[in-house]
């Protein structure tokens, strides 16, 4: 089982002609309005991936639907509290090239309390997963609490934080984190890769695969990527990472798992959108690679 605390935000999308300048108003040509979040985004792939995953965060009064759909999507909701403040959010403006900048409100992410947390996490079972991103509160105090019920702890670093992964690295079982964060990573603690206190680290390469630096084994295996037209990279991350780990929760050896990890992610390129489009295990199992 796998115990994802994470962000929920609603991703609302303005397509417009072009991005608009200080000061400028401009009307968008399209609107849409989508589930979003590193963390619902994972808790919809695990799921989708056939894991049992229960969902820790906090949306808003406004946040009702968010839920509804996580639910739909078969992620156990049951600790996700409605605080006072707004649900996150992200403004996304898109231009005609497909060019974008983004304002996110963290609002409720940021209003996940302790508590919560610890109530959550009193259900689990030595063995089960905590996953967790760089978009809520109270990432130490879940990543010590995991350790202390036996929990093995997945830690996606995005968006990356030197402070962030630095509190909680000495508890990271499987670390993943795309090549830039990985450099980020290596400049701020000054080691290596192959040096770190972690048993597996998986970095993404985008169309490039993914490199499995097992620290436990002392080996490192490159996995090419499955080739697509390339349509909309956002969400290929959080797909391949909920994918993984639920695989891996699944009892999948390794290898296995990043293979079906980097399935998901490629027919994500393949299309829009984020957690309302991330494809299901009959649907990667139909598609011809
Ligand atoms: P992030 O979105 O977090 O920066 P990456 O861009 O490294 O992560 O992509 C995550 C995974 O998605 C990759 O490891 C790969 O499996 C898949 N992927 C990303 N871009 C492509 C692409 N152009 N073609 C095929 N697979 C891709």
């Amino acid at each position: 089982m796998i115990w994802n605390l994470g962000s929920i935000n609603v991703d609302n999308f303005y397509h417009l002609t072009h991005l608009p300048a200080p000061g400028e108003t401009i009307a968008a040509t399209r609107f849409h309005q989508g589930l979003g979040g590193k963390g619902a985004n994972m808790s919809v792939a695990a799921a989708r991936a056939a894991a049992r995953v229960a969902h820790l965060g906090a949306v808003g009064p406004d946040g009702k639907w968010a839920v509804e759909r996580l639910l739909e999507y078969g992620v156990d909701t049951r600790h996700i509290a409605t605080v006072g403040t707004a649900t996150g959010h992200a403004n996304i403006n898109v231009d005609a090239g497909g060019e974008n900048n983004i304002v996110i409100f963290p609002g409720a992410n940021h209003a996940i309390s302790e508590a919560m947390i610890g109530a959550a996490l009193a259900e689990a079972s030595p063995g089960d997963f905590l996953l967790m991103q760089n978009e809520t509160c109270g990432q130490a105090y879940a990543a010590a609490t995991a350790k202390t019920l036996g929990l093995r702890f997945a830690y996606a670093a995005a968006p990356f934080s030197a402070a962030a992964v630095q509190e909680v690295l000495h508890y990271i079982d499987l670390l993943v984190l795309n090549a830039v964060e990985a450099a980020q990573l290596v400049e701020a603690t000054g080691r290596d890769i192959t040096e770190l206190p972690i048993d597996d680290v998986v970095i993404t390469l985008g169309a490039d695969g993914c490199k499995w630096v097992s620290n436990k084994q002392g080996t490192v295996e490159r996995y090419p990527a499955h080739p697509v037209d390339v349509v909309d990279t956002t969400g290929a991350g959080d797909t391949f990472t909920g994918y993984l780990v639920a695989a891996i929760d699944r009892g999948l050896p390794m290898d296995q798992a990043i293979d079906l990890g980097m399935r998901a992610a490629a027919l994500m390129v393949a299309r829009e959108g984020t957690a309302d489009v991330i494809p299901d295990l009959k649907e990667i199992q139909d598609h011809d690679f």
